[in-house]
Protein backbone atom coordinates (compact mmCIF):
# COMPACT_ATOMS: atom_id res chain seq x y z
CA UNK A 1 0.00 0.00 0.00
CA UNK A 2 1.40 3.51 -1.07
CA UNK A 3 0.38 6.37 0.80
CA UNK A 4 -2.65 7.54 2.42
CA UNK A 5 -5.52 5.07 1.15
CA UNK A 6 -9.12 6.16 0.17
CA UNK A 7 -10.94 5.55 3.72
CA UNK A 8 -13.93 5.26 1.49
CA UNK A 9 -16.25 7.22 -1.31
CA UNK A 10 -19.80 7.04 -2.17
CA UNK A 11 -18.94 5.14 -5.44
CA UNK A 12 -16.85 2.52 -3.36
CA UNK A 13 -19.88 2.29 -1.02
CA UNK A 14 -22.38 1.90 -4.03
CA UNK A 15 -20.02 -1.23 -5.24
CA UNK A 16 -19.98 -2.63 -1.61
CA UNK A 17 -23.91 -2.61 -1.48
CA UNK A 18 -23.90 -4.11 -5.26
CA UNK A 19 -21.64 -6.60 -3.65
CA UNK A 20 -23.73 -7.54 -1.34
CA UNK A 21 -26.98 -7.17 -2.78
CA UNK A 22 -25.67 -9.68 -5.85
CA UNK A 23 -22.99 -11.80 -4.32
CA UNK A 24 -23.50 -12.56 -0.67
CA UNK A 25 -27.67 -12.08 0.11
CA UNK A 26 -28.68 -13.11 -3.14
CA UNK A 27 -27.64 -16.33 -2.41
CA UNK A 28 -29.17 -17.48 0.79
CA UNK A 29 -26.87 -14.80 3.47
CA UNK A 30 -29.69 -13.50 5.75
CA UNK A 31 -27.76 -12.62 9.41
CA UNK A 32 -28.56 -9.29 10.09
CA UNK A 33 -25.37 -9.29 11.68
CA UNK A 34 -23.16 -9.94 9.44
CA UNK A 35 -24.83 -7.84 6.38
CA UNK A 36 -24.55 -5.31 8.63
CA UNK A 37 -20.53 -5.99 9.28
CA UNK A 38 -20.11 -6.61 5.72
CA UNK A 39 -21.68 -3.28 4.73
CA UNK A 40 -19.49 -1.22 7.68
CA UNK A 41 -16.26 -2.30 6.27
CA UNK A 42 -14.32 -1.20 3.53
CA UNK A 43 -13.18 -4.16 1.97
CA UNK A 44 -10.73 -2.18 -0.88
CA UNK A 45 -8.39 -1.38 2.05
CA UNK A 46 -7.52 -4.83 2.67
CA UNK A 47 -6.13 -5.16 -0.86
CA UNK A 48 -3.34 -3.39 -2.97
CA UNK A 49 -3.94 0.18 -4.12
CA UNK A 50 -4.03 -0.95 -7.64
CA UNK A 51 -6.72 -3.92 -7.10
CA UNK A 52 -9.18 -1.39 -5.07
CA UNK A 53 -11.76 -1.41 -7.71
CA UNK A 54 -11.52 -5.22 -8.06
CA UNK A 55 -11.89 -5.41 -4.48
CA UNK A 56 -15.90 -5.49 -4.46
CA UNK A 57 -15.71 -8.42 -7.28
CA UNK A 58 -17.12 -12.34 -6.61
CA UNK A 59 -13.80 -13.53 -6.15
CA UNK A 60 -10.85 -14.17 -4.00
CA UNK A 61 -7.78 -11.85 -4.50
CA UNK A 62 -3.90 -12.01 -4.33
CA UNK A 63 -2.70 -10.40 -0.86
CA UNK A 64 0.84 -11.66 -1.41
CA UNK A 65 3.03 -14.78 -0.28
CA UNK A 66 0.73 -17.32 -2.36
CA UNK A 67 -2.16 -15.87 0.07
CA UNK A 68 -5.67 -14.76 -0.92
CA UNK A 69 -8.25 -12.76 0.48
CA UNK A 70 -11.38 -14.49 0.57
CA UNK A 71 -14.33 -13.68 -1.61
CA UNK A 72 -16.89 -11.97 -0.14
CA UNK A 73 -19.57 -15.03 -0.48
CA UNK A 74 -17.00 -16.95 1.54
CA UNK A 75 -16.52 -14.58 4.16
CA UNK A 76 -20.37 -14.26 4.96
CA UNK A 77 -20.98 -18.27 4.67
CA UNK A 78 -18.07 -18.78 7.21
CA UNK A 79 -18.91 -15.99 9.44
CA UNK A 80 -22.88 -16.76 9.53
CA UNK A 81 -21.89 -20.04 10.35
CA UNK A 82 -20.46 -19.34 13.90
CA UNK A 83 -24.06 -18.36 14.62
CA UNK A 84 -22.85 -15.05 16.77
CA UNK A 85 -25.22 -13.36 19.18
CA UNK A 86 -22.89 -10.48 19.97
CA UNK A 87 -20.56 -9.99 22.40
CA UNK A 88 -18.74 -13.66 21.63
CA UNK A 89 -14.43 -14.35 22.16
CA UNK A 90 -13.51 -15.79 18.87
CA UNK A 91 -10.73 -17.19 17.48
CA UNK A 92 -9.42 -16.73 14.19
CA UNK A 93 -6.54 -19.12 12.36
CA UNK A 94 -5.09 -17.62 9.36
CA UNK A 95 -5.55 -13.59 9.41
CA UNK A 96 -4.31 -13.43 5.87
CA UNK A 97 -5.40 -9.54 5.00
CA UNK A 98 -7.35 -9.18 8.28
CA UNK A 99 -10.73 -8.33 6.26
CA UNK A 100 -12.54 -11.58 8.18
CA UNK A 101 -11.22 -10.11 11.69
CA UNK A 102 -12.64 -6.85 11.11
CA UNK A 103 -15.82 -8.02 9.84
CA UNK A 104 -16.02 -9.97 13.59
CA UNK A 105 -14.69 -7.41 15.29
CA UNK A 106 -17.82 -5.94 14.02
CA UNK A 107 -19.81 -8.44 15.67
CA UNK A 108 -18.13 -10.01 18.86
CA UNK A 109 -16.37 -8.34 22.07
CA UNK A 110 -12.63 -9.81 21.32
CA UNK A 111 -10.90 -11.39 18.80
CA UNK A 112 -8.02 -13.19 18.52
CA UNK A 113 -6.63 -13.89 15.36
CA UNK A 114 -3.50 -16.13 14.35
CA UNK A 115 -1.16 -15.97 11.53
CA UNK A 116 2.01 -17.79 10.62
CA UNK A 117 3.26 -15.45 7.93
CA UNK A 118 4.87 -12.17 9.63
CA UNK A 119 4.25 -9.56 6.75
CA UNK A 120 0.71 -10.40 6.31
CA UNK A 121 0.08 -10.37 10.22
CA UNK A 122 1.74 -6.84 10.02
CA UNK A 123 -0.24 -5.48 7.45
CA UNK A 124 -3.42 -6.66 8.60
CA UNK A 125 -2.80 -4.45 12.08
CA UNK A 126 -1.84 -1.86 10.07
CA UNK A 127 -5.27 -1.76 8.24
CA UNK A 128 -7.20 -2.78 11.58
CA UNK A 129 -5.49 0.03 13.24
CA UNK A 130 -6.62 2.40 10.66
CA UNK A 131 -9.91 1.00 11.08
CA UNK A 132 -10.10 1.48 15.10
CA UNK A 133 -10.10 -2.24 15.40
CA UNK A 134 -8.84 -2.06 18.82
CA UNK A 135 -10.84 -5.25 19.92
CA UNK A 136 -8.24 -7.65 17.22
CA UNK A 137 -5.42 -9.17 18.70
CA UNK A 138 -2.96 -10.86 16.37
CA UNK A 139 0.04 -12.92 17.05
CA UNK A 140 2.44 -14.38 14.60
CA UNK A 141 2.36 -18.13 15.08
CA UNK A 142 1.62 -21.57 14.01
CA UNK A 143 -2.35 -21.51 14.68
CA UNK A 144 -2.58 -25.36 14.52
CA UNK A 145 -1.70 -24.97 18.43
CA UNK A 146 -4.48 -22.41 19.26
CA UNK A 147 -4.09 -19.72 21.69
CA UNK A 148 -3.88 -21.54 24.75
CA UNK A 149 -3.62 -18.27 27.12
CA UNK A 150 -6.95 -17.20 26.13
CA UNK A 151 -9.14 -19.89 25.81
CA UNK A 152 -11.85 -21.18 26.00
CA UNK A 153 -13.42 -19.61 22.94
CA UNK A 154 -17.20 -19.37 21.76
CA UNK A 155 -16.39 -19.73 18.65
CA UNK A 156 -13.11 -20.66 16.90
CA UNK A 157 -13.05 -20.36 12.68
CA UNK A 158 -10.20 -21.87 10.70
CA UNK A 159 -9.66 -19.98 7.50
CA UNK A 160 -7.43 -22.63 5.80
CA UNK A 161 -8.34 -25.93 4.57
CA UNK A 162 -6.55 -29.55 6.17
CA UNK A 163 -7.59 -33.23 5.95
CA UNK A 164 -8.10 -34.02 9.43
CA UNK A 165 -9.68 -31.51 12.62
CA UNK A 166 -6.88 -30.41 15.01
CA UNK A 167 -7.68 -31.62 18.07
CA UNK A 168 -5.79 -28.89 20.10
CA UNK A 169 -8.58 -26.69 18.67
CA UNK A 170 -10.98 -28.82 19.57
CA UNK A 171 -9.57 -28.52 23.35
CA UNK A 172 -10.07 -24.68 23.15
CA UNK A 173 -13.75 -24.43 22.17
CA UNK A 174 -16.37 -23.47 24.90
CA UNK A 175 -19.01 -25.55 26.03
CA UNK A 176 -21.84 -25.24 23.44
CA UNK A 177 -19.07 -23.38 21.23
CA UNK A 178 -18.31 -24.11 17.76
CA UNK A 179 -15.79 -24.47 15.48
CA UNK A 180 -15.99 -23.85 11.72
CA UNK A 181 -13.68 -25.42 9.13
CA UNK A 182 -13.10 -26.27 5.58
CA UNK A 183 -12.06 -30.15 5.42
CA UNK A 184 -10.66 -32.04 2.16
CA UNK A 185 -11.53 -34.91 1.21
CA UNK A 186 -9.94 -36.09 -2.22
CA UNK A 187 -10.42 -33.62 -4.12
CA UNK A 188 -13.48 -31.44 -2.72
CA UNK A 189 -13.93 -29.09 0.20
CA UNK A 190 -16.55 -28.82 2.66
CA UNK A 191 -17.32 -26.32 5.13
CA UNK A 192 -18.01 -28.06 8.73
CA UNK A 193 -19.16 -26.87 12.01
CA UNK A 194 -18.87 -28.96 15.03
CA UNK A 195 -20.63 -28.15 18.06
CA UNK A 196 -19.62 -28.91 21.53
CA UNK A 197 -22.11 -30.75 23.84
CA UNK A 198 -20.74 -32.07 26.66
CA UNK A 199 -18.34 -34.85 25.75
CA UNK A 200 -19.88 -35.06 22.69
CA UNK A 201 -19.81 -33.21 19.16
CA UNK A 202 -22.12 -32.07 16.69
CA UNK A 203 -21.03 -32.23 13.09
CA UNK A 204 -22.61 -30.41 10.13
CA UNK A 205 -21.38 -30.16 6.61
CA UNK A 206 -22.83 -26.84 5.62
CA UNK A 207 -21.69 -26.99 1.72
CA UNK A 208 -18.89 -26.97 -0.76
CA UNK A 209 -15.87 -24.53 -0.31
CA UNK A 210 -12.34 -23.34 -1.56
CA UNK A 211 -9.67 -22.33 0.48
CA UNK A 212 -5.85 -22.62 0.64
CA UNK A 213 -4.11 -25.03 2.49
CA UNK A 214 -3.68 -25.15 6.21
CA UNK A 215 -0.14 -25.50 6.68
CA UNK A 216 0.48 -26.06 10.22
CA UNK A 217 2.39 -28.87 12.89
CA UNK A 218 0.04 -29.60 15.84
CA UNK A 219 -2.13 -32.78 15.91
N1 LIG B 1 -9.89 -14.79 5.82
C1 LIG B 1 -8.64 -14.25 5.33
C2 LIG B 1 -8.01 -15.15 4.31
C3 LIG B 1 -7.27 -16.22 4.92
S1 LIG B 1 -6.22 -17.05 3.77
C4 LIG B 1 -8.88 -12.90 4.72
O1 LIG B 1 -9.98 -12.40 4.83
O2 LIG B 1 -7.95 -12.32 4.17
C5 LIG B 1 -5.54 -18.21 4.89
C6 LIG B 1 -4.42 -17.68 5.75
O3 LIG B 1 -4.08 -18.75 6.64
C7 LIG B 1 -3.15 -17.31 5.01
O4 LIG B 1 -2.78 -16.01 5.32
C8 LIG B 1 -2.12 -18.32 5.54
O5 LIG B 1 -0.83 -17.75 5.67
C9 LIG B 1 -2.69 -18.67 6.88
N2 LIG B 1 -2.26 -19.95 7.46
C10 LIG B 1 -2.13 -21.16 6.86
N3 LIG B 1 -1.74 -22.09 7.76
C11 LIG B 1 -1.65 -21.46 8.96
C12 LIG B 1 -1.29 -21.87 10.27
N4 LIG B 1 -0.95 -23.14 10.56
N5 LIG B 1 -1.30 -20.95 11.26
C13 LIG B 1 -1.63 -19.66 11.01
N6 LIG B 1 -1.98 -19.21 9.79
C14 LIG B 1 -1.98 -20.09 8.77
Amino acid sequence: MTGMPTLDSPELTRLRRRMLEDFVAARGIQDPLVLRAMEKVPRHLFVDEALRERAYGDYALPIGDKQTISQPYIIAQTTQALELQGGEKILEIGTGSGYQSAILAQIVDHVYSLEKIPQLARRARKVLDLLGCHNVAIRILDGTYGWKEEAPFDAILVSAVSDSIPGTLLDQVAEGGRLVLPLEEGASQHLVRLQKTGADWKKEVLGPCRFVPLIGSAP
